[in-house]
């Protein structure tokens, strides 16, 4: 029995998206409607009633974890799924290129995006490389993602993921001092480090020709780096030990890899994967096709429903859902061997178009498979949802899932 687990991020709404309907009731989606059809249905919490959750938090929740006891911060998933080797010990923040300009006051934040830059992130990235700290035995790893993002993880002896940020979050204030924000000389320390690596971050990045250039264009020079999200690492009891299978993740954002590989399972890269609303939603049907000739579980990530909503584009996350049905359920419904097979599909929060955020409404979510107890609904939305056989629960998507294909463990003898 082999287990997928589709994750539409934000893919939750509220009567407030298009005029008494959400995106997700708006939207055609004649194959989702199909599996609800003969599957079951019903609304999670991602986390619990009431809780607003993040992506990072939700998605631990979803995969049976307690993000009130594991949660160390969103640092950690970034530098995994970027790609950085994070060791115990290591402290890990989520980083990004931001333009500030030289007063009387120090450094001024002109934007916190460096103009959303474009192009010449590697070159920044190889300049960072170069920073070698006068705090003795901390190392710096640095790498860029998508735009202005990347992440960066300090390694040595004794450091600490209490320090406050260097980020004054508001355009026209001037840069902050990280601090200790608990006892002892690992914070400390770990905040010497910071500053020091914010202040030779724009030593190095100023007068660079990319700047230069940059700003002859009339564009922002991206001439510091911000680190925020400290984090150490969580021990996580990995999915394979826990359920005895092979698991992958395909996911085009750094974040949603990241958790899925601090939990044990693979990453499989497809090319298309952006992470965006341009993603390949066939390219990663056919890998998670490909992907169940070898793993027993396959966890797959969308991304846009949520970025759509955050945008507050309803007709845009509403496309989006209708191209995830007809471009990526669609060819499971078709291909997948079903008679050994099952697939929950959910979001990891409700995004509302009116609020523009993460809101703590129930998601619906979807199980179908061989050993799922049909219910009587047949279209799958918030409102069918909520008439479901599956009722309300919380969190638990994946133990759930991994029951269906018989690999959970016994729980008392
Ligand atoms: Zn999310
Ligand atoms: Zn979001």
């Amino acid at each position: 029995m082999k287990g997928i687990l589709v994750i539409a991020d934000g893919l939750g709404g509220r009567p407030t998206d298009m005029d008494g309907r959400t995106c997700l009731e708006a939207a055609r989606t004649p194959h989702l409607d199909e599996l609800t059809d003969r599957g079951a249905v019903g609304l999670v919490d991602p986390i619990g009633p009431g809780i607003r959750p993040g992506s990072d938090t939700a998605h631990l929740s979803l995969l049976g974890y307690n993000p009130h006891e594991l949660y160390t911060g969103r640092g950690v998933f970034e530098c995994l799924g970027i790609g950085l080797d994070v060791r115990p010990g290591d402290i890990c923040f989520r980083a990004n290129f931001a333009t500030v300009e030289a007063s009387k006051d120090g450094l001024r934040l002109v934007d916190r995006r460096a103009g959303r830059i474009e192009s010449g992130q590697e070159e920044l990235a190889a300049t960072l490389g170069t920073m070698r700290l006068k705090t003795p035995g901390v190392e710096i790893q640095f790498r860029a993602s998508t735009e202005h993002r990347g992440a960066l993880l300090l390694r040595g002896k004794d450091l600490s993921p209490h320090v406050s940020e260097t980020d004054p979050h508001e355009v026209g204030a001037t840069m902050r001092t990280a601090g200790p924000t608990a006892d002892g000389a690992a914070a400390k320390r770990t905040a010497a480090a910071v500053n020091e690596l914010t202040r030779q971050s724009y030593e190095l990045l100023k007068d660079l020709p990319l700047n230069r250039e940059r700003a002859a264009a009339g564009k922002l020079p991206a001439n510091i780096l911000l680190v925020r999200g400290a984090a150490d690492c969580p021990h996580i009891p990995s999915i394979p030990s826990i359920y005895g299978v092979r698991g992958a993740v395909i996911a085009g954002g750094a974040l949603y890899r990241g958790v899925a590989l601090a939990c044990g399972l693979d990453s499989i890269d497809v090319p298309g994967a952006t992470g965006g609303l341009d993603t390949d939603l066939r390219a990663k049907a056919e890998a998670t096709l490909a992907a169940l000739a070898t793993y027993d579980l396959v966890f797959v990530h969308i991304k846009g429903t949520d970025n759509a909503a955050h945008d507050q584009n309803a007709a845009a996350k509403t496309a989006f859902i209708e191209r995830i049905d007809a471009e990526f359920i669609a060819p499971l419904v078709e291909r997948i061997d079903w008679k050994s097979t099952h697939l929950a599909f959910t979001g990891d929060h409700t995004t509302s178009i009116d609020y523009g955020d993460h809101t703590a409404d129930p998601v619906p979510v979807l199980f179908v498979g061989p050993n799922v107890r049909r219910d009587d609904v047949t279209s799958f939305n918030e409102h069918t949802a909520a008439r479901g056989g599956l009722l309300r629960f919380s969190g638990q998507v994946l133990p759930m899932l991994m029951s269906l294909a018989n690999r959970c463990p016994k729980f008392g003898s």
